[in-house]
């Protein structure tokens, strides 16, 4: 069982404040969504969950199974569990994606073995409609918007985190990306216990990857948390009633 508690988190890149006091606590086999118009400070949440250097915390603290990780190195919070899919993620020319998974595998205490590592790989590759061709390349090298979303997802049923953050996974993709990939996440909440933090300003992804609950992020503040059905509001009002002070 695992859980990841954010509190209270204030942060800041340069001389701009972007979260003002974001509280949140996600647990193992747990889905909850955040949504939030452009610029809320969604990216930036996860971001400072994951280390990313350049931001700085300026109050509050992000416990993972109690321990507080703000001061551990991006590498240390992976291996812990914590694990993210980025918005737009990146490409690494000349780092072929089975050598980026068997050292992360390594890290992870396991031998890292190719031949195992090949054969896994083609597996996840198939329940998600990646096709094989891909699994040989760089990382995310010319890959489409929907292809890079659908090996992002491969990466996380490989490293089989306890808790991910997914920044936009509905960006870029078309439905049926949109479904295998919130599927196989989906899929890894219930047979793993993957605990899930689904960023989103649609609810489009939400009908596959079906949240307890959804929290609204607007101006760097969660103003509102309920159940599923606050995301339906959101998709027939939008966020105009939330953006108030
Ligand atoms: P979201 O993901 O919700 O669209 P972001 O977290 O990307 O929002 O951005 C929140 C705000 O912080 C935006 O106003 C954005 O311009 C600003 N911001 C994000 N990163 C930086 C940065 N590196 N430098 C300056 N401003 C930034
Ligand atoms: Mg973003």
């Amino acid at each position: 069982m695992s859980t990841l508690e954010i509190i209270d988190l204030h942060a800041s890149v340069g001389d701009t404040r972007i979260l003002h006091g974001v509280n949140l606590a996600v647990s193992s086999g747990e889905v909850h969504a955040v949504m939030g118009p452009n610029g809320a400070g969604k990216s930036t949440l996860s971001a400072v969950v994951m280390g990313k250097p350049g931001y700085e915390v300026t109050a509050g603290s992000i416990l993972f199974d109690g321990r507080e990780i703000l001061g551990l190195p991006t590498w240390q919070r992976a291996t812990a569990g914590l694990h993210l899919v980025m918005q737009y993620p990146t490409e690494v020319p000349g780092v072929l994606l089975k050598d980026v998974l068997s050292e992360a595998l390594k890290g992870r205490g396991g031998d890292g073995d190719l031949g195992r590592l090949d054969t896994l790989l083609r597996t996840e590759a198939t329940r998600i409609n990646f096709e094989e061709r891909f699994l040989d390349r760089p990382l995310n090298v010319d890959l489409s918007g929907g292809e890079k979303k659908r090996n992002e997802t491969l990466q996380l049923s490989i490293l089989k985190p306890t808790i991910a953050i997914l920044d936009e996974l509905d960006s870029g993709l078309d439905v049926d990306a949109l479904r295998d990939c919130a599927r196989r996440v989906m899929d890894a909440t219930r047979e793993e216990g993957l605990g899930a933090l689904v960023i989103t300003h649609y609810s489009r992804l939400l009908e596959e990857l079906k949240p307890s609950r959804v929290h609204i992020l607007v101006k760097g503040r969660i103003v509102e948390t309920g159940g599923p059905e606050l995301a339906d509001v959101l998709e027939r009002d939008g966020y105009e009633a939330f953006k108030r002070d």
